[in-house]
């Protein structure tokens, strides 16, 4: 009950996380990422809302509310920025989720090319010929498709399989293997691979220099983590793109 009412009233807002050029630095865009601010228990994080959310059949209607939000923020911003929103694999069965997009862009007056679609395997696609409808639809639309969360599921390397992906972002849980020269190994043969697909490849959850300092001349094509900056409400993320100047995010 409380889910509905929140996305009536509007509870839902999409924070945003920077995406930087892996070798510039730069400043490419943001991912949307759920936030609710509950009338009563403050401001919570997708983990506590987007499983039930998919569970009631509400995964729908709260990205759509998420994504117009995006877009009216989005109007503000430079062309040159793009954004990503998260979608689940329950909303690629449904033959409509291009031609909803592609509505709320044009309410916007947002270019397709602007938009990443991201797909988390929160669990396992259903209809993998209804899917790959749905994927190759949105990127006939202009609009990129990439696999989110990459390492971190079981299905991954199925759905690579199956589905005609954009690009890979690689799992934070892909970290830990720094340490060690297997590691180092498997994190460059994962950027080899998407290569090799044709995929661009972004890597997320990196917190430190020194990570970001062990990754360099793997190839990763972008970056994300809280090193380049934390997700922001829309007004942190306009202050971010009007006192950016040529700062590069993350190095002091
Ligand atoms: P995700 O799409 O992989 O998003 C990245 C998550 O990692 C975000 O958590 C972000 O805050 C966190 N993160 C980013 N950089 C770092 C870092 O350097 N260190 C650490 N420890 N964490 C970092 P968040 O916002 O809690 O989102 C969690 C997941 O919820 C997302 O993972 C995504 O799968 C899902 N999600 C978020 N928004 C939506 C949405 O609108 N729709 C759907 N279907 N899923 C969403
Ligand atoms: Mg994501
Ligand atoms: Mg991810």
């Amino acid at each position: 009950m409380d889910l509905r009412s929140g996305i009536d009233g509007r509870e839902f807002q999409p924070f945003y996380q920077p995406v930087v050029d892996f070798l510039t630095g730069e400043l490419l865009g943001f991912e949307c990422l759920a936030r609710w601010a509950h009338p009563r228990r403050g401001l919570l994080g997708p983990d506590s809302f987007i499983p039930l959310a998919e569970d009631k059949g509400y995964i729908g209607a709260l990205s759509d509310a998420l994504l117009a939000g995006a877009v009216q923020d989005a109007r503000a911003w430079p062309l040159h920025l793009r954004f990503s929103i998260n979608v689940s694999p329950v909303q690629l069965q449904d033959l409509d989720l291009p031609l909803r997009l592609l509505r709320r862009l044009h309410e916007g007056g947002i270019e397709p090319h602007r938009l990443t679609v991201e797909l988390t395997e929160s669990r396992p696609v259903a209809d993998m010929a209804m899917a790959r409808r749905v994927v190759t639809t949105l990127r006939e639309a202009g609009i990129k498709v990439v696999l989110d969360d990459f390492g971190s599921g079981s299905a991954s390397l199925l759905s690579l399989h199956h589905l005609p992906f954009d690009g890979l972002k690689v799992d934070r849980s892909f970290l830990v293997a720094l340490d060690s020269e297997n590691g180092r190994t498997i994190i460059r043969t994962v950027v080899d691979l998407a290569r090799s697909l044709g995929m661009s490849t972004v890597i997320e959850g990196i917190e430190t220099p020194e990570q970001f300092a062990q990754l360099q001349g793997m190839g990763f094509d972008r970056a994300q983590g809280f090193l380049f900056g934390r997700p922001m409400p829309a007004s942190a993320a306009a202050r971010l793109i009007a006192t950016r100047g040529l700062k590069r995010l993350g190095v002091r």
